[in-house]
């Protein structure tokens, strides 16, 4: 099964629903970040979110960014996604190993700390749209539980998985996102909060073989539960050689000159694929002429 995102509407339209198995771009950010077993759940968590995210976005060239400053041995995290739910993300600090919660719980809560989270988004307009929250728990879901209600006024439940094998590989990730509009009635909320009460983690629903349809009919079923979209899901980097060499062009001659001359090379390295570019003295040479 690959990873994909479904949109989906439930109550004739006065619910929005989202879930999405990510395991195969989680494991690949684990792989390119070597991130410990809390950093990759920590990652996991917001790539799918993000992924989920992405797909709300309505412009082919709009942007979501997901930022964690915190205060935790994690310091933070970044992540971003397209309208067709391709992300990318890193953690500040990769190897970061903490005790778990309890057998068997990463203790992404306590990796993250006290802190902030950020969502930007960039929908073609002068000023991106962003909203700040303090975390309520650093476990990612309960806090964009609080986002949206706090920085959208849309009443949510969220819930955000990655179960990590004892190999450290990944071995499911996933998550859902419920949304209430403003005409949602009292009879559905109290049903849907019930359901929600009852229901197993994602990630064990995704290791019984469930797929994120199965997650929504479980949720959603008897309510008219419609899915209008399915996204394939992936981590896709956009950096390349010419944007590298486009950034170092813009730091200026004097910036330039001084790195032939101190260093004859240059490495540059992409936070979000953790991709290195090599740039020899020759070709920073021309960079340097261009940037006159
Ligand atoms: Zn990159």
């Amino acid at each position: 099964m690959g990873d994909y995102v479904i949109r989906a509407t439930a109550g004739n339209g006065a619910i929005r629903a989202f879930a999405a198995t990510t395991g195969e771009l989680v494991q690949h950010a684990r792989q390119v970040h070597h991130t410990s077993p809390v950093a990759s759940a920590a990652l996991g968590r917001m790539l799918t979110a993000a992924a989920m995210m992405g797909t709300m976005l309505k412009g082919d060239k709009d942007l979501l960014t997901l930022q964690i400053r915190s205060l935790g041995p994690l310091k933070g995290i970044v992540v971003s996604a397209d309208s067709q739910a391709r992300v990318k993300g890193y953690v500040f600090n990769p190897t970061v190993d903490i005790p778990v919660k309890y057998p068997g719980k990463l203790d992404v809560g306590g990796a993250i700390g006290e802190g902030y989270m950020s969502v930007i988004k960039d929908i073609g307009m002068r000023e991106p749209y962003a909203g700040r929250i303090k975390l309520v728990s650093g476990e990612i879901a309960e806090d964009l539980t609080y986002y949206f209600a706090q920085s959208e006024q849309t009443p949510s439940a969220v819930g955000l998985g990655v179960l990590v094998d004892t190999d450290t590989s990944i071995r499911r990730a996933g998550g859902f996102i419920i949304q209430l509009m403003p005409d949602t009635t009292e009879e559905m909320i109290s049903k849907l909060e019930e359901r929600l009460n009852r229901i197993p983690y994602v990630t064990d629903l995704l290791d019984m073989g469930k797929t994120p349809e199965d997650v929504l009919e479980m949720i959603l079923g008897d309510m008219q539960l419609k899915i209008v979209d399915r996204v394939e899901a992936s981590f896709y980097c956009n950096c390349t050689k010419e944007r590298v060499e486009k950034a170092l062009i813009s730091i200026g001659k004097e910036e330039l000159e001084k790195i032939i001359t101190q260093d004859h090379e240059a490495t540059l390295h992409c936070h979000f694929c953790n991709k290195e570019y090599h740039l020899t003295e020759e070709e920073l040479k021309t960079l340097l002429e261009e940037a006159k």
